[in-house]
């Protein structure tokens, strides 16, 4: 305990000022260069550890603690070296230099052994060219988040917008489900409650559905319909026209068609109805199945066919009518060749009675006796078919004829009344398809009308042009037209109306009659005022068709 004492105690030595000759100037030298030095170690290890403790992220720590000490160390050998000079205390001298050296040579070994690690620190400028490129590297990542952060908002814009036209779209269709369900519904209660016939058919010729009006118009129920198909309810004689319409509109896709046809019902008995197709439907979409309206016109039918029957009985009471009016011209149509087969028959008997009997002369007179029979059968067999209640028959007509018949019936009518005629009969003309009564009448009636106008004018000679002619569109056409008391602008907008007359004792119908079986032959009739008096009445008729054309 006393030796370690001892180390401290300063009195087997001399202070070092006495080395320095306690020379005064060297001495203050000494101390004030080690007080400054001291003060100057002092105050770096204050610097390190301040700078250490605010630098979180110091590299090598350690060794900033370490030189911190040694300097420190360093610094209490200066003092050292100040208190020496008045006190030797060597040994505490020496002691601290040893710490000191200790110290510093464990600074320079950990700096050593750290100076790999601090030489792969990177330096300031690789620090700043590295930074550069993380700022340059950071703005592009900035870029690109904004760009991202734009690309973002588009894409939620777009979302958004996107929505909103979904949104649309569903509340679209929800509408136009609603509209179509309601049509549906609609639809399905005009099918069901309609009165008139309503059947879907399928490509394969069956009904797929039919409505009540439909089922109850055949007496079938909706299954055995199901079972059948158009043609095989149809009436037999209109089977065949049904097949080739049904085949024509699957061949010809786009047009339905729309007939009158004959039905059989379940009871054997017959319906007509009116049947209109609608086109049938793309085979690659749509409901499939084409629509057939049916519509019952049995009631009409019966109906027309009554008309039809009282037009004809009427045609007739017309033609009649014609022919009592016709009938003092047809008794002296016949009377004139009876008067002269009567005449020539006495003459015959004369010259047979003389003693020569003159038998050349008596065989002329029998010839014209004959001639003069055939006339007046000729009259009665004209007469014959004008009275016919035959139904109409159309054949291939020569037009010519049928005028020069009506000429020869109205003769003496004609001539009773002093009308001149002035046929104008083209040879060259085609032939008619047409009834040879009706168009009789037609010529008849319109002869007649001209001879009784032509009798109430007095003041010019009377005349009658009958023409012949070809029409433009393979037709002929007949021209009667007189000079007589002539057509009113107001009676031509009525001459064809049934019932029409100005005649004190005229039915009206006979250009009405005229008029239907002209248009029935496919013709037109019309009327205008003669130029310069007079009425002109023509008529054309279809052609026959040559073979080949
Ligand atoms: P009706 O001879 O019984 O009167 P029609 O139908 O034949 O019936 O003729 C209707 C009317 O047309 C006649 O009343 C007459 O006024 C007029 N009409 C017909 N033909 C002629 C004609 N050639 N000239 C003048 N008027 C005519």
């Amino acid at each position: 305990m006393t030796s370690f004492f001892q180390l401290f105690s300063t009195q087997n030595y001399i202070p070092h000022g006495v080395c320095l000759l306690w020379q005064p100037g060297l001495l203050w030298l000494d101390v004030l260069s080690d007080t400054i030095i001291a003060a100057s170690y002092f105050t770096i290890p204050f610097a390190l550890i301040y700078f250490a403790s605010r630098r979180h992220d110091l590299a090598f720590r350690g060794i900033f603690i370490l030189s911190g000490g040694f300097i420190l160390a360093c610094g209490t050998t200066h003092v050292m070296g100040v208190v020496t000079l008045w006190y030797p205390a060597y040994w505490t001298d020496g002691l601290i230099k040893l710490i000191t050296a200790l110290v510093s040579i464990g600074t320079a070994f950990a700096m050593w052994q750290v100076m790999p690690l601090a030489l792969a620190l990177p330096s300031t400028t690789q620090l700043e060219r590295t930074n550069g490129l993380l700022e340059h590297e950071i703005g592009e990542r900035q870029r690109a988040a904004a760009a991202l952060h734009d690309a973002n908002a588009e894409l939620e814009r777009r979302v958004s917008e996107r929505t909103a036209e979904l949104e649309l779209e569903v509340t679209q269709r929800r509408r136009t489900e609603n509209t179509l369900r309601a049509s549906e519904e609609r639809w399905r209660s005009m099918f069901d409650s309609s009165a008139i016939g309503i059947a879907l058919t399928d490509e394969n010729q069956r009904f797929v559905t039919a409505n009540g009006a439909f089922q109850r118009m055949l007496g079938y129920t909706s299954e055995e319909l199901c079972s059948l198909g158009p043609v095989e309810i149809t009436h037999e004689d209109d089977r065949q026209a049904t097949q080739d319409m049904i085949d024509q509109m699957q061949a010809d896709r786009g047009f339905g068609y729309d007939v009158e046809k004959r039905y059989r019902r379940k009871d054997g008995t017959v319906v007509w109805a009116r049947v209109s197709t609608a086109r049938p439907p793309d085979p690659n979409g749509g409901l499939g199945g084409v629509p057939n309206i049916i519509e019952d016109i049995t009631e009409r039918r019966r109906a027309e066919d009554a008309m039809h029957e009282a037009r004809d009985a009427l045609l007739r009471v017309a033609r009649l009518n014609t022919m009592g009016e016709l009938s003092a011209s047809i008794a002296h149509e016949i009377n004139q060749p009876l008067g002269a087969i009567v005449a020539n028959g006495q003459a015959c008997l004369r010259l047979l009675a003389r003693p020569t009997a003159d038998v050349e002369e008596a065989r002329e007179a029998v010839v014209e006796m004959i001639n003069d029979g055939r006339r007046a059968s000729e009259v009665l067999k004209r007469v014959r078919t004008l009275g016919k209640n035959a139904s109409p028959e159309r054949k291939p007509l020569d037009i010519n004829n049928v005028i020069g018949e009506v000429l020869a019936l109205t003769g003496q009518e004609l001539r009773t009344y002093g009308v001149s005629v002035q046929p104008e009969l083209n040879d060259n003309l085609p032939l008619v398809q047409a009834d040879r009564v009706q168009v009789q009448q037609v010529v008849l009636n319109l002869v007649m009308n001209a001879i009784e106008a032509m009798r109430e004018t007095d003041n010019r000679r009377r005349t009658l042009s009958v023409k012949s002619r070809c029409g433009e569109f393979q037709d002929v056409i007949v021209t009667v037209a007189d000079n007589g008391s002539g057509l009113d602008a107001t009676n031509i907008e009525h001459i064809f109306d049934a019932f029409f007359t100005t005649k004190a004792e005229g039915m009206g119908m006979g250009l009405s009659i005229c008029n239907s079986i002209v248009r029935a032959h496919g013709g037109r009739l019309s009327a205008a005022a003669g130029a310069p008096q007079g009425a002109v009445f023509c008529f054309n008729l279809p052609a026959v068709r040559e073979a080949g054309l």
